[in-house]
């Protein structure tokens, strides 16, 4: 009999998982609320319900011997009581518990002796602490993604116009890191302790959404190693059975702070689907279903990942454009069929191989990218 996997979401990650799940053989099953969710026509089996309806996750446990996530949007203690009743979760429960809020993220990495930003708890209404200085980011401790949630904050004015629906939400405080780059790594670790570290990616934030991914990094070894054995350290002190993303801050003198961790897939590794021997999606499958683990070494020189991110509200497919970037020499589109676009929506991503790591020629491929995809050229 096929192993089964369950994912609780039914986004693109998932989407991407589902091509995946397929190639190993494993039968894939989903939570999610609507029918026409990107991952549905992925899945062998769709339980239509909300992502947080434990209910229905309790029926997914039930029909299969693993589950994992799509995101990490979870309500741990209602999840808790499925795992006395034999549900398996990958990761486990366990292991996402100091990861769901960024100042637990940021306590969590300190235990383990890995540099993050100075940072502490804040309230709307609290004055900025005695010694700290503008500009400085004010952060959702949860549910914050693609930017939503997070402030960069220049003066005094900007933090007396906050929104003040921010009354009441657990907020946290930070230095704002002037980085040379923003680096990302996706690591993977299977139950018996072995780990995948992925290439390490350099990411583009414009507005603090991520625009594009350039695979490598042009860092030098010793960044590279910094960033690995980070990678590798987390993983193994976590306890991780499954795959994970890290974003990191590499400033001028060489120093990396880890900014952010996503117990999951990540949009930073979703250049592996193209460009890699193994992608995330069937690393993460192959970790949480006790397979083999592949390799995530790339196979080419370099890669670009761009986000075609939504620039109006519209219905339209945006087929004409998709065509335009198809025949870009060596790109992959990856169009994850929402129904409905928005501003800042991931609608798909486009990855371009390249026989240059070059990072003046990679970043010149992504803007032209980006310059087929916008209406304007200065998106
Ligand atoms: P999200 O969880 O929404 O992705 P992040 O905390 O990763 O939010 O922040 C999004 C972006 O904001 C980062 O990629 C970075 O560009 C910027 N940013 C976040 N924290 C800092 C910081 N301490 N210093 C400088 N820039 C930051």
């Amino acid at each position: 009999m096929k192993q089964r996997v369950g994912v609780i979401g039914g986004g693109q990650l998932a989407w991407m998982m589902g091509a995946e799940a397929r190639s190993l053989g494993l039968e894939l099953w989903l939570q999610t609320p609507n029918a026409n969710d990107p991952a549905v026509s992925q899945a062998d089996h769709v339980i239509l319900a909300d992502v947080q309806d434990v209910t229905a996750t309790g029926k997914l446990a039930e029909h299969c011997d693993v589950v994992t996530f799509e995101n990490e949007f979870v309500d741990l203690d209602a999840l808790g009581k499925l795992v006395g009743k034999g549900a398996s979760f990958r990761p486990t429960l366990d292991f996402l518990a100091p990861l769901l809020d960024k100042y637990d993220q940021r306590l969590c990495c300190e235990r383990f002796d890995i540099p993050v930003p100075r940072y502490q708890t804040w309230s709307l209404g609290d004055r900025l602490p005695e010694g700290w200085q503008y500009p400085v980011v004010l952060k959702a401790r949860r549910h914050g993604y693609d930017g939503k949630g997070t402030f960069v904050l220049k003066d005094q004015a900007a933090l007396a116009a906050l929104p003040s629906a921010l009354a009441g939400t657990a907020l946290l405080l930070e230095e704002f890191i002037p980085f040379e780059r923003e680096l990302a790594v996706m690591v993977a670790r299977n139950l018996s302790g072995e780990i995948r570290v992925f290439p390490v990616v350099e990411t583009q934030q414009i507005d603090q959404v991520c625009h594009w991914a350039i695979a490598p990094a042009a860092i030098s070894k010793t960044v590279a190693e910094k960033v690995t054995n980070i990678a590798r350290h987390l993983a193994q002190n976590l306890g991780l059975v499954g795959i994970m993303g890290i974003e990191l801050f590499l400033t001028a003198a060489g120093e990396v702070l880890v900014n952010e961790i996503a117990p999951r897939t990540h949009n930073s590794g979703h250049f592996s689907l193209d460009a890699c021997q193994t992608s995330q999606f069937a690393m993460q499958l192959q970790a949480i279903a006790e397979l083999p683990l592949g390799n995530p070494k790339l196979l080419t020189a370099g890669a670009v990942m761009v986000n075609l991110l939504g620039f109006e509200h519209s219905d339209s497919d945006y087929i004409h454009r998709r065509q335009l970037l198809i025949q870009f020499p060596n790109s992959r589109v990856h169009w994850y069929g929402k129904s409905g676009a928005s501003p800042g929506r991931k609608l798909g991503h486009v990855t371009v191989l390249s026989e240059t790591s070059n990072p003046e020629q990679l970043t010149a491929i992504a803007k032209h990218i980006e310059r087929l995809w916008y209406p304007q050229s200065d998106a």
